[in-house]
Protein backbone atom coordinates (compact mmCIF):
# COMPACT_ATOMS: atom_id res chain seq x y z
CA UNK A 1 0.00 0.00 0.00
CA UNK A 2 1.33 3.65 -0.78
CA UNK A 3 2.29 5.98 1.71
CA UNK A 4 -0.97 7.47 3.25
CA UNK A 5 -1.78 11.27 2.67
CA UNK A 6 -0.93 13.48 5.05
CA UNK A 7 -3.83 15.96 5.93
CA UNK A 8 -1.87 18.64 7.49
CA UNK A 9 -3.91 21.34 8.44
CA UNK A 10 -1.21 23.22 10.10
CA UNK A 11 0.30 23.86 6.97
CA UNK A 12 -2.96 24.63 4.73
CA UNK A 13 -3.97 27.35 7.84
CA UNK A 14 -0.83 28.97 7.35
CA UNK A 15 -1.12 29.33 4.11
CA UNK A 16 -4.84 30.61 4.17
CA UNK A 17 -3.60 33.38 6.97
CA UNK A 18 -1.18 34.99 3.97
CA UNK A 19 -4.35 35.66 1.99
CA UNK A 20 -6.59 36.59 5.44
CA UNK A 21 -3.96 39.15 5.79
CA UNK A 22 -4.14 40.73 2.84
CA UNK A 23 -8.20 40.64 2.71
CA UNK A 24 -7.69 41.87 6.03
CA UNK A 25 -5.32 44.99 4.82
CA UNK A 26 -8.01 45.42 1.88
CA UNK A 27 -10.73 45.96 4.72
CA UNK A 28 -8.66 48.49 6.55
CA UNK A 29 -7.71 50.30 3.36
CA UNK A 30 -11.48 50.91 2.25
CA UNK A 31 -13.20 51.60 5.44
CA UNK A 32 -10.39 52.40 7.78
CA UNK A 33 -11.19 49.96 10.39
CA UNK A 34 -9.70 47.19 11.90
CA UNK A 35 -12.41 44.38 11.67
CA UNK A 36 -13.15 42.61 15.28
CA UNK A 37 -14.10 39.27 16.59
CA UNK A 38 -15.62 39.43 19.91
CA UNK A 39 -14.90 36.54 22.22
CA UNK A 40 -17.12 35.60 24.96
CA UNK A 41 -14.96 33.72 28.09
CA UNK A 42 -16.99 32.51 30.83
CA UNK A 43 -15.63 31.02 34.03
CA UNK A 44 -12.22 30.04 34.43
CA UNK A 45 -11.60 26.99 32.89
CA UNK A 46 -7.69 26.94 31.64
CA UNK A 47 -8.45 24.80 28.42
CA UNK A 48 -11.26 27.29 27.44
CA UNK A 49 -8.77 30.36 28.62
CA UNK A 50 -6.23 28.87 26.20
CA UNK A 51 -8.26 28.02 23.51
CA UNK A 52 -9.64 31.91 23.45
CA UNK A 53 -5.89 32.55 23.35
CA UNK A 54 -5.26 31.21 20.51
CA UNK A 55 -7.80 32.31 18.79
CA UNK A 56 -7.01 36.19 19.59
CA UNK A 57 -3.49 35.42 18.68
CA UNK A 58 -4.41 34.52 14.98
CA UNK A 59 -6.62 37.83 14.65
CA UNK A 60 -3.57 39.36 15.80
CA UNK A 61 -1.43 37.44 12.86
CA UNK A 62 -3.91 38.63 10.16
CA UNK A 63 -4.03 41.91 11.48
CA UNK A 64 -7.75 41.49 13.08
CA UNK A 65 -8.25 43.00 16.81
CA UNK A 66 -10.25 40.87 19.16
CA UNK A 67 -11.98 42.35 22.01
CA UNK A 68 -11.92 39.99 24.86
CA UNK A 69 -14.64 39.69 27.19
CA UNK A 70 -14.08 37.54 30.19
CA UNK A 71 -17.73 37.11 33.01
CA UNK A 72 -16.94 35.07 36.30
CA UNK A 73 -18.20 31.93 36.86
CA UNK A 74 -21.31 32.70 38.36
CA UNK A 75 -22.91 34.18 35.02
CA UNK A 76 -26.58 34.29 34.92
CA UNK A 77 -28.35 33.08 31.58
CA UNK A 78 -29.31 37.20 31.53
CA UNK A 79 -26.65 38.76 32.10
CA UNK A 80 -24.44 36.63 28.95
CA UNK A 81 -27.89 37.69 27.05
CA UNK A 82 -26.94 41.39 28.17
CA UNK A 83 -23.83 41.09 26.89
CA UNK A 84 -24.40 39.49 24.09
CA UNK A 85 -26.78 42.19 23.02
CA UNK A 86 -24.50 44.92 23.51
CA UNK A 87 -21.80 42.80 21.05
CA UNK A 88 -24.74 42.44 18.62
CA UNK A 89 -25.23 46.35 18.64
CA UNK A 90 -21.58 47.33 18.36
CA UNK A 91 -20.95 47.91 14.38
CA UNK A 92 -17.73 48.01 14.96
CA UNK A 93 -18.00 44.20 15.97
CA UNK A 94 -18.10 41.81 13.09
CA UNK A 95 -17.64 38.44 14.47
CA UNK A 96 -18.91 36.88 18.04
CA UNK A 97 -17.74 34.34 19.99
CA UNK A 98 -19.08 32.01 22.68
CA UNK A 99 -16.73 29.85 24.18
CA UNK A 100 -18.29 26.71 24.50
CA UNK A 101 -18.86 25.36 27.26
CA UNK A 102 -20.25 27.51 29.60
CA UNK A 103 -21.35 26.96 33.24
CA UNK A 104 -24.12 24.41 33.71
CA UNK A 105 -26.60 27.18 35.63
CA UNK A 106 -26.49 29.51 31.79
CA UNK A 107 -28.89 28.50 29.37
CA UNK A 108 -26.31 27.84 26.58
CA UNK A 109 -28.84 27.33 23.66
CA UNK A 110 -30.17 30.79 24.59
CA UNK A 111 -27.29 31.94 24.49
CA UNK A 112 -25.87 30.93 20.79
CA UNK A 113 -29.09 31.73 19.49
CA UNK A 114 -29.18 35.12 20.83
CA UNK A 115 -26.26 36.18 18.31
CA UNK A 116 -27.00 37.68 15.34
CA UNK A 117 -26.89 35.27 12.33
CA UNK A 118 -24.74 38.25 10.41
CA UNK A 119 -22.40 37.95 13.46
CA UNK A 120 -22.51 34.00 14.03
CA UNK A 121 -18.98 33.39 12.77
CA UNK A 122 -18.71 30.34 14.97
CA UNK A 123 -21.87 28.86 13.35
CA UNK A 124 -23.31 28.02 16.57
CA UNK A 125 -26.84 29.22 15.86
CA UNK A 126 -30.35 27.02 14.96
CA UNK A 127 -31.06 29.39 12.03
CA UNK A 128 -27.28 29.16 11.14
CA UNK A 129 -27.33 25.00 11.35
CA UNK A 130 -30.72 25.08 9.42
CA UNK A 131 -29.49 27.21 6.50
CA UNK A 132 -26.33 25.35 6.32
CA UNK A 133 -28.29 21.55 6.44
CA UNK A 134 -30.40 23.49 4.10
CA UNK A 135 -27.33 23.98 1.42
CA UNK A 136 -28.51 27.61 2.14
CA UNK A 137 -25.65 30.15 2.58
CA UNK A 138 -24.42 30.17 6.42
CA UNK A 139 -21.37 30.51 8.17
CA UNK A 140 -20.86 26.70 9.16
CA UNK A 141 -19.65 25.42 12.74
CA UNK A 142 -16.02 25.98 12.62
CA UNK A 143 -14.86 22.83 13.10
CA UNK A 144 -16.16 20.81 10.45
CA UNK A 145 -16.26 23.56 7.94
CA UNK A 146 -12.61 23.66 8.72
CA UNK A 147 -12.63 19.71 8.12
CA UNK A 148 -14.73 20.04 4.70
CA UNK A 149 -11.71 22.92 3.77
CA UNK A 150 -9.52 20.34 4.41
CA UNK A 151 -10.98 17.45 2.43
CA UNK A 152 -11.85 19.68 -0.37
CA UNK A 153 -7.96 21.03 -0.52
CA UNK A 154 -6.89 17.54 -0.40
CA UNK A 155 -8.84 16.66 -3.06
CA UNK A 156 -10.46 13.44 -1.01
CA UNK A 157 -13.76 12.31 -3.17
CA UNK A 158 -16.82 11.99 -0.71
CA UNK A 159 -19.59 11.55 -3.45
CA UNK A 160 -21.00 8.08 -2.57
CA UNK A 161 -18.49 7.15 -0.10
CA UNK A 162 -19.78 6.05 3.19
CA UNK A 163 -19.00 8.67 5.85
CA UNK A 164 -19.58 7.39 9.49
CA UNK A 165 -19.38 9.98 12.25
CA UNK A 166 -18.53 9.41 15.94
CA UNK A 167 -20.21 12.35 18.06
CA UNK A 168 -23.42 13.76 17.59
CA UNK A 169 -22.78 17.14 19.37
CA UNK A 170 -24.37 20.88 18.19
CA UNK A 171 -20.86 22.25 17.37
CA UNK A 172 -18.93 19.36 15.72
CA UNK A 173 -21.11 15.73 15.02
CA UNK A 174 -23.88 16.99 14.20
CA UNK A 175 -23.61 19.51 11.64
CA UNK A 176 -20.09 17.36 10.27
CA UNK A 177 -23.09 14.63 9.39
CA UNK A 178 -24.75 17.57 7.41
CA UNK A 179 -22.44 18.93 5.51
CA UNK A 180 -21.09 15.14 4.51
CA UNK A 181 -24.63 14.74 3.31
CA UNK A 182 -24.04 18.05 1.26
CA UNK A 183 -21.03 16.58 -0.21
CA UNK A 184 -23.00 13.34 -1.45
CA UNK A 185 -21.55 11.33 1.29
CA UNK A 186 -23.94 8.47 2.93
CA UNK A 187 -23.43 9.26 6.38
CA UNK A 188 -24.05 7.06 9.59
CA UNK A 189 -23.87 8.93 12.52
CA UNK A 190 -22.94 7.35 16.20
CA UNK A 191 -23.44 8.39 19.52
CA UNK A 192 -22.97 6.76 23.03
CA UNK A 193 -25.86 4.44 22.51
CA UNK A 194 -25.23 2.81 19.08
CA UNK A 195 -24.39 -1.09 19.45
CA UNK A 196 -21.74 -2.52 17.48
CA UNK A 197 -19.99 0.78 17.34
CA UNK A 198 -16.98 -0.60 15.99
CA UNK A 199 -18.96 -2.66 13.44
CA UNK A 200 -19.97 1.29 11.78
CA UNK A 201 -16.46 2.42 11.97
CA UNK A 202 -15.25 -0.94 9.61
CA UNK A 203 -17.30 0.11 6.99
CA UNK A 204 -16.15 3.11 6.66
CA UNK A 205 -14.30 5.07 3.72
CA UNK A 206 -13.95 8.12 5.88
CA UNK A 207 -14.33 8.38 9.55
CA UNK A 208 -14.65 11.05 11.70
CA UNK A 209 -13.73 10.75 15.46
CA UNK A 210 -15.43 13.35 17.95
CA UNK A 211 -16.14 11.59 20.63
CA UNK A 212 -14.43 13.59 23.23
CA UNK A 213 -12.73 10.59 24.72
CA UNK A 214 -8.90 9.97 24.08
CA UNK A 215 -7.93 7.29 21.70
CA UNK A 216 -11.11 5.64 21.90
CA UNK A 217 -11.83 4.55 18.51
CA UNK A 218 -9.42 1.97 18.09
CA UNK A 219 -6.96 1.32 14.87
CA UNK A 220 -7.73 -1.85 14.62
CA UNK A 221 -11.53 -1.02 14.07
CA UNK A 222 -10.68 0.74 10.89
CA UNK A 223 -11.21 -0.63 7.24
CA UNK A 224 -8.01 -0.51 5.32
CA UNK A 225 -7.97 2.94 2.35
CA UNK A 226 -10.09 4.57 5.32
CA UNK A 227 -9.87 8.51 5.25
CA UNK A 228 -9.36 8.86 9.11
CA UNK A 229 -10.31 12.47 10.36
CA UNK A 230 -9.15 12.87 14.09
CA UNK A 231 -11.35 15.99 15.84
CA UNK A 232 -10.80 15.34 19.60
CA UNK A 233 -8.13 17.25 21.11
CA UNK A 234 -6.23 16.28 24.63
CA UNK A 235 -4.06 17.34 26.98
CA UNK A 236 -2.32 14.27 26.27
CA UNK A 237 -1.51 15.56 22.92
CA UNK A 238 -3.36 12.11 21.42
CA UNK A 239 -7.33 12.55 19.92
CA UNK A 240 -10.04 10.34 20.35
CA UNK A 241 -8.34 7.56 17.52
CA UNK A 242 -5.76 5.49 18.47
CA UNK A 243 -3.40 6.39 15.78
CA UNK A 244 -1.01 3.67 16.22
CA UNK A 245 -0.02 2.44 12.70
CA UNK A 246 -2.39 4.04 10.95
CA UNK A 247 -0.30 4.60 8.06
CA UNK A 248 -0.17 1.48 7.62
CA UNK A 249 -4.22 1.38 7.25
CA UNK A 250 -5.33 4.16 6.03
CA UNK A 251 -4.86 5.88 2.55
CA UNK A 252 -5.22 9.68 4.51
CA UNK A 253 -4.98 10.89 7.91
CA UNK A 254 -4.95 13.91 10.24
CA UNK A 255 -1.90 14.00 12.48
CA UNK A 256 -2.97 14.95 16.03
CA UNK A 257 -1.90 17.91 17.13
CA UNK A 258 -1.23 19.82 13.32
CA UNK A 259 -4.54 18.46 11.76
CA UNK A 260 -8.35 20.01 12.91
CA UNK A 261 -7.16 21.97 15.16
CA UNK A 262 -5.45 24.71 13.34
CA UNK A 263 -8.13 24.36 10.46
CA UNK A 264 -10.45 25.01 13.26
CA UNK A 265 -9.54 28.47 14.07
CA UNK A 266 -8.50 29.31 10.29
CA UNK A 267 -12.18 28.66 9.51
CA UNK A 268 -13.22 31.25 12.29
CA UNK A 269 -11.29 34.01 10.77
CA UNK A 270 -12.36 33.18 7.37
CA UNK A 271 -16.07 34.04 8.40
CA UNK A 272 -15.04 36.77 10.85
CA UNK A 273 -12.99 38.34 7.27
CA UNK A 274 -16.36 37.17 5.21
CA UNK A 275 -18.51 39.31 7.88
CA UNK A 276 -15.93 42.15 7.74
CA UNK A 277 -16.55 42.47 3.64
CA UNK A 278 -19.55 41.81 4.16
CA UNK A 279 -20.38 44.51 6.45
CA UNK A 280 -18.69 46.54 3.75
CA UNK A 281 -20.95 46.11 1.21
P1 LIG B 1 -19.22 16.36 23.21
O1 LIG B 1 -20.15 17.51 23.17
O2 LIG B 1 -18.80 15.80 24.53
O3 LIG B 1 -19.86 15.18 22.36
C1 LIG B 1 -19.30 13.91 22.32
C2 LIG B 1 -20.13 13.00 21.48
O4 LIG B 1 -19.57 11.71 21.53
C3 LIG B 1 -21.59 12.87 21.96
O5 LIG B 1 -22.47 12.96 20.87
C4 LIG B 1 -21.64 11.50 22.61
O6 LIG B 1 -22.86 10.81 22.44
C5 LIG B 1 -20.56 10.75 21.82
N1 LIG B 1 -20.04 9.66 22.64
C6 LIG B 1 -19.63 9.70 23.93
N2 LIG B 1 -19.26 8.48 24.34
C7 LIG B 1 -19.46 7.65 23.29
C8 LIG B 1 -19.30 6.26 23.11
N3 LIG B 1 -18.87 5.47 24.09
N4 LIG B 1 -19.57 5.73 21.90
C9 LIG B 1 -20.02 6.52 20.89
N5 LIG B 1 -20.21 7.85 21.02
C10 LIG B 1 -19.95 8.41 22.20
O7 LIG B 1 -17.86 16.69 22.43
P2 LIG B 1 -17.59 17.70 21.20
O8 LIG B 1 -17.65 19.08 21.68
O9 LIG B 1 -18.37 17.28 20.02
O10 LIG B 1 -16.05 17.35 20.94
C11 LIG B 1 -15.65 16.08 20.48
C12 LIG B 1 -14.13 16.05 20.41
O11 LIG B 1 -13.68 17.05 19.52
C13 LIG B 1 -13.43 16.34 21.73
O12 LIG B 1 -12.28 15.54 21.81
C14 LIG B 1 -13.04 17.80 21.64
O13 LIG B 1 -11.88 18.10 22.38
C15 LIG B 1 -12.77 17.93 20.18
N6 LIG B 1 -12.95 19.27 19.63
C16 LIG B 1 -11.92 19.76 18.92
C17 LIG B 1 -12.03 21.01 18.36
C18 LIG B 1 -10.89 21.52 17.56
O14 LIG B 1 -10.88 22.67 17.22
N7 LIG B 1 -9.93 20.68 17.25
C19 LIG B 1 -13.19 21.77 18.52
C20 LIG B 1 -14.24 21.23 19.24
C21 LIG B 1 -14.11 19.97 19.80
P3 LIG B 1 -24.26 11.30 23.12
O15 LIG B 1 -24.75 12.42 22.25
O16 LIG B 1 -25.12 10.11 23.05
O17 LIG B 1 -23.92 11.74 24.50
Amino acid sequence: MNKPLLLDGKALSLEKEMILKERVQKIKSASGLTPILATLLVGDDPASATYVQMKANACKRVGMDSERVYLPENTTTEQLLQKIQELNQNPRVQGILLQHPVPSQINERLCQDAIFPEKDVDGVTCLGFGRMAMGEAAYGSATPAGIMTLLHHYKIELAGKHAVVVGRSAILGKPMAAMLLNANATVTICHSRTQNLSEHVRQADLLVGAVGRPRFIQSSWIKKGCVVVDAGYHPEKCGDIDLTGIENICSAYTPVPGGVGPMTISTLIDQTVQAAEKALI
